[in-house]
């Protein structure tokens, strides 16, 4: 295992990031909600939290920006965003080190990070001149029917802190062009990165020339400040990001008045190791995918379902990467593994273990790395588990770097056993077998929302759909017709005759 000690101050770092992204001192307080950098365990800042009142004064203002945006032509809409891509090149260096300084994440994927929000932002600007409506044929002489899309109205964004800016920039990129403000609720621990994505929109508005006040709003704040946005009458559409223990109060809340909701939780994401698997791309894969950021990706790899011929190529080989892997402060050249956000986040690692062991499994790494940042920083050795069976904490997701081994002799029980935990995220196979690639990503296979060939679970682009079933939430954001969600259909039936035929050949003649 090779250890990167803590290069230097986080909070310094941090503080001179937010200063030069514009972020005002004004934004800080002695006393509130405390941001800490998990790279050292210093806190950075304090900020004062919204609460339900301020979330209520946030929404008012986003409904009067919502009448005025509405009207601006898509895409003109569009230029806004552009502006947005500009200004997120211009910030991309500082932002991304920001993301690394408060979410752990290692430089290379903080930068990733932030070209991802940058990739969605020219998606978006495309997006403003297609937002078709079909044409569709009416059973009515001198009719004509068609579908319209307008916008649909304030949208509440709840994120979590694994992805503290991206997540953000797939629903607003997507909202702003949609004719819909946004009012964000970032997670309680990266409110910073948040602050910074608010001063750099806001450069964005100024250079548009100015766009209606409330057109994006941010709450700083835990649970309450997100539950009064959902509770919120005049939000026609929540999209929450995070554990799918906060989908389940969030999800009935918004059924319960009729509100949209895009819920993108929790994954127990598999890959699958078939025969015929080319190994070195699998390891690799595997290796980015259960190792990087930490575990704490919700499409993290978690759990492996390797064929018996092939587990003693793989697993030993896959025990020593492990092994070698560099772990430690996320901002060293070299470190692939960076720290847990938490202690919270360590414990549940630990508690996964412990499990696992009772269970009868043999446990490869796995425990805290001393001497890298203070006493609240919490770095741990990633860790390979082999199971004797699919039981236990390998049911679940743990938010942290764990990755469960178990072995299969048919195709068919590696898909029950693929198809057979809770969540529907992301998943994959390493096959060079085509039967087995194309029934993977069949309607019999991979039961989950992205399902992937010779790649791992993890890393996916802004361009396709992004979400997942079953205990996943069923959302979809970002790519593809995501941005249907965002808008309001309307279908429109013109008649442009002379006479009054009505559908399916009913009569109804009055005297007029
Ligand atoms: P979390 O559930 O603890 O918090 C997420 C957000 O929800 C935070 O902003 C939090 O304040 C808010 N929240 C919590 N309870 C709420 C409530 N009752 N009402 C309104 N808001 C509430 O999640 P986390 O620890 O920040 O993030 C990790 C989790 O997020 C993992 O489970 C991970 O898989 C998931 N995640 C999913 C996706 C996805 O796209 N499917 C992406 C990133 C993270």
């Amino acid at each position: 295992m090779t250890v990167h000690t803590a290069a230097a101050s986080a909070r310094e770092e941090a503080l001179a990031i937010l200063k030069r992204l514009g972020v005002s001192d004004t934004a800080f307080a002695s006393t509130g909600l405390a941001a800490r950098s998990p790279v050292t365990g210093e806190i950075i800042a304090h900020i004062r939290e919204a609460g339900a009142a301020e979330t209520r004064a946030a929404v008012d203002r986003a409904e009067k920006a919502f009448a005025e945006w509405r009207r601006v032509p898509a895409p003109r809409r569009g230029e806004f965003v552009r502006l947005l891509g500009e200004e997120l090149r211009a910030a991309k260096e500082d932002l991304g080190l920001l993301v690394t300084l408060e979410a752990g994440k290692i430089v290379s994927e903080g930068l990733g990070e932030v070209q991802e929000m940058i990739d969605i932002c020219d998606f978006a600007v495309g997006l403003s001149r297609q937002l078709y409506g079909l044409t569709i044929a009416t059973e009515r002489p001198h009719h004509r029917m068609m579908e319209t899309w307008h916008p649909l109205g304030p949208v509440g964004v709840i994120t979590a802190f694994n992805f503290p800016v991206a997540v953000w920039s797939w629903n607003a990129a997507l909202a702003f062009i949609c004719g819909d403000p946004v009012i964000w609720k970032p997670s309680e621990k990266t409110p910073l990165a948040a602050l910074a994505v608010t001063a750099i929109t806001e450069r964005a508005a100024k250079r548009f020339g100015g766009v209606p006040e409330g057109l994006f709003e941010l709450i700083i704040g835990g649970r309450e400040a997100g539950e009064a946005l959902v509770a919120d009458e005049r939000v026609p559409l929540v999209s929450a990001t995070g554990s799918t223990a906060m989908g389940r109060k969030v999800g009935p809340k918004l059924a319960e008045r009729f509100a949209r909701a895009i819920l993108e939780l929790g994954g127990n994401n598999a890959a699958v190791v078939a025969p015929s698997a080319v190994l070195d791309i699998a390891l690799r894969a595997i290796a980015f995918a259960a190792m990087g950021t930490a575990g704490q990706r919700c499409t993290t790899l978690r759990r492996l379902i390797v064929h018996s011929s092939v587990y003693d190529k793989l697993v030993p080989r896959l025990a020593k990467v492990y092994g070698n892997v560099a772990i430690g402060d996320p901002r060293v050249k070299g470190t692939l593994v960076g720290p847990l956000i938490d202690k919270a986040a360590f414990d549940g690692m630990e508690k996964a273990l412990a499990e696992a062991k009772s269970l009868g499994a043999t446990v490869h790494g796995g425990g805290r790395v001393a001497g890298i940042g203070g006493e609240e920083a919490y770095y741990a050795r990633p860790a390979l588990v082999e199971m004797p069976g699919q039981s236990g904490p390998m049911l679940r997701e743990t938010f942290a770097p764990i990755l469960y081994v178990v072995k299969y002799d048919t195709f068919e029980e590696a898909i029950a056993l693929h198809n057979s935990v809770g969540a529907g995220l992301s998943s994959s196979i390493f096959t060079l077998d085509m039967r087995e690639a194309e029934r993977f990503v069949s309607a019999e296979g991979s039961d989950c929302g992205i399902a992937n060939v010779n790649i791992g679970p993890s890393g996916a682009e802004i361009g396709g759909a992004f979400g997942g079933e079953k205990e996943t939430g069923g959302g979809r954001e970002a790519g593809s017709d995501a941005w249907k969600a965002y808008m309001r259909r309307a279908t429109n039936t013109i008649n442009y005759g002379t006479a009054l035929p009505l559908a399916q050949g009913v009569t109804f003649d009055v005297d007029a």
